[in-house]
């Protein structure tokens, strides 16, 4: 016999919880919306919609994937200003299609997700949030991101400094950094954004280097008012060029699988460095000792001559610690500091990948624990011991050479089959089999076996061990293929014993 399960009156019900509302939980709520299920709610930490686009506002700020690829295919824009757009035309993009969808209605913000439950009995999931509400929802989809939580050094002395610090990520736009003394630690992609903006307006400006990044040059390039008018007039020429720019990123796969022709590209990137960098000791000490690809290849045709000028000084030296008004290295010298910048990135934790709260599963299964050895999943999707939990970016299909909005969208396509698999099959849950996860994650570390990611350096690509539990090893058309549909024997299909009362449920489900 069926046994009804009683929920706290303040409980909201809904088929589907996302946590996050950036391109992830957007893509997740309007193809929700468009198969006609408006069931859902979105939970998001921030008090706007827009992810790490929200957040990532310093000077600079760009996307390094062309932005006709690096936005939804269902919902093209036809006047992109450039190539590479900056940072506030993108969260402006993500703003419009929130509004054209109607997505804000579903959406709580200020609302941080501090632990998530899976129940067995009942096959649902609870949801508790920093602002006291719960939601118990059939469906759990983590639209979180991999890169949220900034990783801030502890340097000694840091607690004495009388200057202003912020992290690239929080920038603090009040600031006026004319005429200052600034520190910035760190040459990763968001550094090498900001560090040419910010160069000509400060007094001084010391780069703290620990690893060189290879920097290739940036095809930018403004879009023409006519071209702007043919794609809004004719957007199948705005989608074939879209498609022209997939397959050239796609082509850069080679390299990654083939070290040998990475090496050939390398030369060319160090001849990239000694044209822009006048000082030939200075481009050395910017010439990566590593094979270009193994860390994240950046892209711009600034950041190198940044260190022509006389006002900026590469330090390659390590901190020893931080005084009332200075910084000082290990080598004993002392540079004046009146702001110390962190460009330092993101804590990626492979045992608490995309979420910093506690998750449990089906009996015994803990995320921590579980993700202890590096985080799994299958296609980045579901994770054994965990029914009915999605991820979108989830391990191993982060991209370093195409967009990442084209593994979203197969993502949310492929989690959507779940969800009406599920219904069809008259069951409430499904959890991948372990198994089946397991030679999926042994196909995945055999592939990264010779690509340029093994061929030796440290970066958030991989856990301590080595193991890359980030990037997607294969082409994104492969991963397009094998996520359209599911295959319905991977997963195993439970009824559950309890179920939540039908009148109680119409009682609490509200937005
Ligand atoms: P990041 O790539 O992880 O770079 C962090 C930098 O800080 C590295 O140079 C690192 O040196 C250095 N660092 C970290 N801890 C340090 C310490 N204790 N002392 C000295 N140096 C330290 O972070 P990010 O630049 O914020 O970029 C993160 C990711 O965001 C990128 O990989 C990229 O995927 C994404 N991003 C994308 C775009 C875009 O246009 N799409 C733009 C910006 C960022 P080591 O290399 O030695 O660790």
């Amino acid at each position: 016999m069926t046994s009804k399960v009683s929920l706290p009156t303040q409980t909201t019900i809904v088929d589907v919880a996302i946590v996050g509302s950036g391109f992830g939980g957007l893509c997740m709520a309007i193809k929700l919306r468009e198969a006609g299920n408006d069931n859902f709610v979105i939970l998001e930490k921030g008090n706007d919609v827009g992810g790490t686009w929200r957040d990532n506002s310093y000077p600079g700020a760009a996307c390094d994937v062309q932005s006709h690829m690096y936005s939804f295919s269902f919902e093209g824009k036809a006047d992109w200003s450039k190539r590479y757009a900056p940072w506030h035309e993108i969260q402006q993009y993500i703003l419009d299609t929130t509004a054209k969808y109607g997505i804000r209605p579903f959406i709580r913000f200020n609302t941080e997700v501090t632990g998530a439950h899976f129940d067995e009995s009942t096959g649902l999931w609870t949801v508790n949030t920093g602002t006291g509400q719960t939601v118990v929802a059939r469906h759990f989809v983590l639209a979180s991101g991999p890169l949220h939580v900034p990783a801030i050094p502890k340097i000694k002395g840091i607690e004495n400094f009388k200057g202003k610090v912020f992290h690239s990520a929080q920038w603090d736009h009040n600031y006026d950094l004319t005429g200052k003394n600034v520190v910035s630690i760190g040459t990763g992609g968001s550094a090498i954004q900001y560090v040419p903006e910010i160069a000509p307006q400060v007094k001084q400006l010391y780069v703290f280097q620990r690893t060189p990044a290879w920097v290739i040059p940036r095809d930018e390039r403004t879009y023409w008012g006519i071209e702007k008018a043919v794609f809004a007039k004719l957007p199948m020429l705005r989608k074939l060029h879209r498609a022209r720019l997939y397959w050239s990123n796609e082509s850069r796969v080679w390299p990654i699988f083939n070290p040998a022709i990475a090496e050939g590209l390398q030369k060319l990137a160090e001849m990239f460095i000694k044209i822009q960098v006048k000082d030939k000791a200075l481009a050395k000490k910017l010439t990566p000792d590593y094979t270009i690809g193994c860390k994240r290849v950046l892209i711009s045709n600034k950041y190198y001559p940044t260190f022509n000028r006389k006002n900026v000084e590469l330090v390659t030296d390590g901190i020893l610690e931080v005084k009332e008004n200075s910084i000082v290295t290990k080598d004993g010298v002392t540079r004046p500091a009146d702001c110390i910048i962190f460009g330092t990135g993101f804590i990626v934790d492979p045992r608490i990948y995309m979420k910093d709260f506690p998750c449990t599963g089906l009996t015994g299964h803990n995320l921590v624990d579980d993700w202890k050895e590096g985080a799994e999943a299958y296609y980045g999707i579901s994770v054994t011991g965990y029914p009915n939990m999605y991820q979108l970016v989830g391990p191993n299909t982060a991209l370093g050479h195409n967009s990442i909005i084209f593994m979203i969208e197969a993502q949310v396509n492929y989690i959507l089959d779940c969800m009406k698999t599920l219904k069809a099959q008259g069951a409430d849950y499904a959890n991948i089999k372990a198994s089946v996860q397991q030679s999926f994650n042994e196909k995945v570390q055999a592939n990264m076996k010779g690509t340029v990611w093994s061929s030796g350096c440290a970066s958030w690509y991989q856990q301590d061990n080595g193991k890359n539990f980030t990037i997607w090893p294969w082409s994104t058309w492969k991963y397009w293929l094998e996520t359209r549909k599911i295959n319905q024997d991977d997963y195993v299909w439970v009824k559950c014993e309890n179920q939540i009362s039908s009148r109680k449920k119409q009682a609490t489900t509200t937005h």
